[in-house]
């Protein structure tokens, strides 16, 4: 039985662990101290480290974490991290023997230029591209390139169990919520969520069924969405890569 458990980082980082009762693999250790706590309450032995991006909130624990344990450390082949010992991309599949577990991988560039994503089981690791109700800024990517890795990821199967990088979901439910106030299903979230994390919990996973509903980035399409974003900017959009630029530069901008 695989368990999916999120170890909490930084302020609002996640480092998912996938695991069993002996083995576990680690997604976007940023920090390793509380990865080998975790690791040494449950009893877990390690057996690799999977990267999505460069960014030190994703990798910063990588080498102290190899350190410890001699893992292989999974990475995009189109980003530098010096520590990665296989490094991915689109197409290529990697298979962790000790938990019968294999991924694919997807090329999702964006927030960052190599930015990659596992997708197995029914879980979808997507680092910082893809959050609930919200999508990665654009550090080194374009709008079309952004706008084209969420089409990728909201065409997994609706049961896919999404695992993103930061608990960011209350916030981005408060600007979906400004985008599209008509849409009902904002409001069921956000009361669900609210308790959530009042009870500190985590509000992931989503689902993509779920994002497909409440997420404005993959609702570049729907006629609320593409009005909010045109009345933003003050001119008529139609084309929904412009309307995601637009919604993506309104969230930037955006306080609640
Ligand atoms: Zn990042
Ligand atoms: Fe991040």
């Amino acid at each position: 039985m695989l368990h999916v458990t999120p170890i909490c980082a930084f302020t609002d980082n996640y480092i998912w662990v996938i695991h069993d009762q002996y083995y576990a693999v680690v997604v976007d250790p940023g920090d390793a101290l509380p990865v080998l706590n975790f690791l040494l309450q449950q009893n877990l032995k390690l057996i690799a480290i999977l990267n999505t991006h460069h960014h030190k909130d994703h990798t910063g624990g990588n080498a102290v974490l190899l350190g410890k344990y001699s893992v292989p450390i999974y990475g995009p082949a189109g980003e530098f991290i010096p520590t990665l010992t296989h490094r991915l991309r689109e197409g290529d599949r990697i298979y962790l023997e000790e938990l019968s577990l294999s991924f694919s991988v997807l090329d999702i560039p964006g927030h960052t230029a190599g930015h990659i994503a596992y997708f197995g089981e029914n879980f979808l690791f997507c680092g910082d591209t893809l959050f609930a109700c919200g999508c990665g800024r654009l550090f080194e990517g374009t709008a079309e390139q952004m706008y084209s890795s969420l089409q990728k990821l909201a065409e997994l199967p609706d049961a896919t169990l999404v695992y993103c990088g930061h608990e960011y979901t209350l916030d981005n439910i408060y600007f979906a919520r400004e985008v599209e106030p008509n849409n009902q299903i904002l409001n069921d979230l956000e009361t669900s969520v609210m308790k959530l994390r009042e009870q500190k919990n985590s509000s992931l996973p989503s689902t993509i069924e779920r994002e497909k509903l409440s997420n404005p980035f993959l609702r570049c399409n729907q006629s609320e969405v593409i009005h909010s974003a045109s009345h933003y900017l003050n001119k008529e959009l139609s084309d929904p890569v412009s309307v995601f630029s637009a919604i993506r530069h309104w969230k930037n901008n955006f306080l609640r």
